[in-house]
């Protein structure tokens, strides 16, 4: 049987949205309710998967099927499209799955040629509105579905209004409309080598192919790809009937919400303006009249229209965002959607919704976007002053929120210009430990290399920096302090502009606003709660991030970094110390000048963190992040340690690694230096008893080994651990509760988890190493490689980013249902990145975890997420 591909809006309805497109759904939904809606079709999504996977060709089915609707849309209309004495016009609309606003735009009035706008004019009396429409109609068509610059047409119509003497369009009389259409005709000839097409169902078939090859164009790609839409949803195609919002003082067209979007009050906004057809309100060539002014005008059609408003509001349980059209005083819906809205518009109208009876708080948590709550939790730019800047070039959306500020080129810098009171954007090749500081103290993070779990991406998502990483576009030069990009080159000093949600960057000083948590987010948060059955933890190194994640909601600590803890002041020297000591004795000399560090930072930890969990896991750095880089470095080791410069070097060269991300770190480290794993889990140890004493508590550490890929190399470190810890206890006379486990982040140890859950107490995730060990796909480099696959269709997202559940998370699978015949009781968890990641959070969800953990300023993201795998997939929350 050969597929439906287009459907009467009598034929469709609101559940239909992946066949018909959110605008096509609505449009038949509302056909259903019996509103005024101007009549037509919709071309189906599958067409358009069709179109494009079929060699960009409409078949002949597809034709079929809509000469068989036009036909029933011309007998419901009275009208048929091209004909001389009564001509149909329609509008051709793309509608996506989900609301797209980089798809293409509307063409109205489709149907017009040299003969028909005669007989428009003729029939409505009206020579005027049939070429004003005619004009357009040339515009847009030409525009939209042929791609002729627009802006040549409004030249020409710039250039005509300034010799004809006039101000407004409205002034234009039908003689200049006319002169006008013949101008735009003859554009079109010029550009085109042929005659604007005068055949209407030619138009219909060009535009509908001109919208289905619209899902390929690149603002297409950029928005699906911010939205995580996927390119296999493709979009519909609406032909509806037109109707005239420009025939005259009892016609005009507008927009309205049912709420405001800015604030999430409940009150009608919206504008409209007489005589004017939709494009007016939206080009801001005339200023439209505030809705209120309707009742003034046309108070038949306010009332008329302020139900049907209330009636769409309460039918779909959302704020709608309408077009309307009123039509020598009858009035028409175009179209209907649940309106966009900010962060904190979202909240509040999913908190009086509830309130006013209107939905449940179930239905409440599936009407905000986990992802959307970055807005709340992070300055924004202006965006008044957003929209008026071009960006001059993009990264990768590292950590969300905006930053302006003054271009350093060093951590030094940045850190000094702060503290001079000045706002900093830190620009670097890629960050390394010894930036923190200067990091800490800038707006934003800039770097040109590195992925979105690179070092720069993690550390300033822990701290709730912004940053854009990853920016390969940039040539830079540390030496001079000057980089370029766009086509400019900025010097210290200059002020740029990031937006770490989009990853643009700008070339400007954007006024940024500070983010307003209002007392709708603790209602809503709190409903989130009840619901999920997913814990959240978050990662945190510092007991001043444990104290912001808390305050975020935070039940606990899923990975405490413990190389994290050397990144500031004088301890990376000492941390240095050690990695670069020539032997067992010099090692624990170096490791005896950290360890009180070390146990001060996990006190402060426990304490912030009372007797929540915490997850501490034993050293795990990649060795090139915390090798001396520079001859200054060396020189203050060389004085640090009483070793010459050249001895340090050679040490330095001896543990120089091609690959560092899969070279001596994790539990490798313990193996070879089975010290630093005993320093470390004294130092937890007898923290979490000095805390318990002193608050009373039981604080009971979780200890995790990292970078398992055996068994035996657990049972190796998990000894040392054991016998530290009773070593500890025995000497403190004191006996402490604590669990040891593992990360699961090499393939391997996801492959033989039943055998490593023989010794680990609980599983993490660590997601970032098994992408990039199941890709094969260095953390490091992964930026500038992904960009060409998602440019090129071949992945549809950053697996860095969010988890691949094909892959990485059958390995998470299979794990997960190895390991629980071996320990039932056995804790699950993810400290990846992309435990703050939505669509990740549901795939932990799916799977079965005990706990999601992520940065701090993700934990409201991840709550919500996890509330709404809850809502949509019903689990049993896991008993231990
Ligand atoms: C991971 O690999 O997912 C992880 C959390 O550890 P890190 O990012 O520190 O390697
Ligand atoms: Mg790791």
């Amino acid at each position: 049987m050969s597929k439906k591909y287009v459907y009467m809006f009598s034929e469709g309805n609101a559940t239909m949205k992946n066949l018909l497109g959110g605008k096509g759904a609505n449009l038949a939904e509302m056909t259903m309710l019996g509103l005024p809606i101007p009549q037509g079709f919709t071309i189906s999504t599958e067409a358009c998967t069709d179109y494009n996977e079929g060699g960009k060709k409409l078949t002949e089915e597809m034709i079929a099927q809509i000469d068989v609707a036009l036909s029933k849309l011309e007998e419901i209309a009275g009208k048929k499209l091209g004909d001389p004495e009564n001509p149909l016009l329609v509008s051709v609309r793309s509608g996506a799955r989900a609301s797209m606003p980089g798809m293409m735009d509307t063409v109205l009035n489709l149907g017009l040629n040299d003969v028909s706008v005669e007989s428009l004019a003729k029939k409505t009396g009206n020579p005027r509105f049939a070429y004003d429409s005619y004009r357009r109609f040339i515009m847009m068509f030409a525009d939209v579905v042929i791609g002729v610059s627009k802006s040549k047409f409004e030249r020409k119509l710039d250039e005509y209004k300034e010799e004809a003497g006039v101000r407004y369009d409205t002034e234009l009389t039908a003689e200049d409309l006319k002169k006008v259409t013949a101008m735009f005709k003859q554009i079109y000839l010029d550009d085109q080598g042929k005659e604007f097409p005068q055949n209407p169902k030619e138009q219909l078939l060009e535009a509908a192919m001109a919208v289905f090859r619209s899902w390929d164009n690149p603002r297409a790609f950029v928005y699906r790809r911010m939205n995580d839409i996927p390119y296999s949803w493709g979009t519909a195609v609406n032909v509806q009937m037109m109707v005239f919002g420009n025939m005259g003082d009892t016609s005009g067209t507008g927009v309205a919400f049912t709420r405001n979007a800015a604030t999430g009050e409940k009150a009608m906004l919206g504008e409209y303006l007489v005589n004017a057809q939709g494009e007016d309100v939206v080009a801001g060539v005339r200023t439209p009249n505030p809705i209120a002014k309707l009742a003034e005008d046309m108070p038949e059609v306010y009332k008329q229209f302020m139900e049907i408003a209330n009636k769409l509001e309460n039918h779909y349980k959302d704020m709608q965002d309408m077009e309307f059209t009123v039509e020598e005083g009858k009035l028409y819906f175009l179209q209907t959607r649940n309106g966009k809205r900010t962060a904190n518009a979202a909240l509040r109208i999913a908190v009086d919704m509830v309130e006013e009876g209107l939905i449940t708080k179930e239905e409440a948590l599936m009407k905000v976007d986990p992802k959307q709550l970055d807005q709340i939790l992070h300055p924004a730019f202006d965006q008044k002053a957003l929209k008026a800047a071009k960006p001059l070039g993009k990264g990768l959306p590292a950590s969300p929120g905006a930053a302006a500020g003054k271009v350093c080129f060093t951590a030094e810098d940045a850190k000094n210009q702060a503290e001079g009171g000045d706002r900093v954007i830190l620009v670097r090749l890629e960050t390394s430990p010894e930036d923190i500081e200067g990091m800490a103290a800038a707006q934003g993070i800039l770097t040109v290399r590195g992925g979105m779990t690179s070092h720069a991406a993690v550390v300033a998502r822990g701290m709730g920096t912004c940053c854009v990483s990853g920016c390969e576009e940039i040539k830079m030069n540390e030496e001079a302090k000057t980089f370029s990009l766009g086509g400019r080159t900025f010097k210290e000093g200059d002020y740029i502009s990031l937006d770490g949600s989009t990853g643009n960057i700008y070339g400007e000083d954007i006024p940024t606003v500070d983010p307003e948590i209002s007392g709708d987010f603790s209602k809503f948060m709190a409903w989130a709660d009840e619901k999920r059955s997913l814990k959240v933890r978050t990662n945190a190194d510092t007991p001043h991030d444990a104290q912001t994640a808390i305050d975020f909601g935070a039940e606990g600590i899923g990975l405490t970094r413990t190389e994290h803890m050397f990144f500031e002041g004088d301890r990376i020297m000492k941390f240095r110390k050690m990695i670069l000591s020539d032997n067992v004795e010099e090692r624990v000399a170096a490791l005896k000048g950290i360890e009180p560090f070390q146990k001060e930072d996990f006190k402060g930890i426990y304490k912030a963190m009372q007797e929540r969990p915490v997850t501490i896991r034993l050293l795990d750095p990649p060795l090139h992040e915390f090798m001396p880089n520079t001859e200054e470095e060396f020189a203050v080791l060389a004085k640090e340690t009483g070793k010459t410069v050249e001895e340090l070097k050679v040490k330095a060269k001896g543990l120089h690694e091609l690959n560092p991300m899969m070279g001596h770190r994790g539990c490798r480290l313990a193996v070879s230096y089975p010290e630093i794993a005993e320093m470390q889990t004294r130092a937890i140890i007898e923290a979490a008893i000095e805390v318990s004493v002193e608050l009373g508590i039981n604080i009971k550490p979780e200890i995790m080994i990292p970078l398992i890929g055996e068994i035996k190399e657990l049972k190796y470190v998990k000894n040392i651990v054991v016998e530290t810890a009773k070593t500890v206890m025995d000497a403190k006379g004191k006996e402490l509760d604590y669990l040891v486990g593992t990360m699961i982040e090499i393939p391997r140890a996801a492959l033989t988890a039943d055998e490593i859950a023989t010794e680990a107490e609980f599983f993490s995730f660590g997601t970032n190493d098994l992408t990039q060990m199941t890709y094969g796909l260095s953390r490091d480099d992964a930026g500038k490689i992904l960009a060409d696959y998602i440019d090129k269709n071949i992945y549809e997202c950053d697996p860095t980013a969010r988890l691949d559940r094909t892959g990485v998370g059958m390995l998470m699978k299979w794990a997960v249902e190895k390991a629980l015949p071996v320990r039932p009781d056995i804790h699950l968890g993810i400290c990846g990145e992309h435990g703050g990641d939505p669509s990740s959070v549901e795939f932990c969800h799916l799977i079965g975890l005990d706990y999601v953990s992520c940065s701090p300023f993700r934990v409201p993201i991840a709550r919500l997420a996890a509330a709404q795998a809850q809502i949509n997939y019903p689990r049993e929350t896991r008993k231990h």
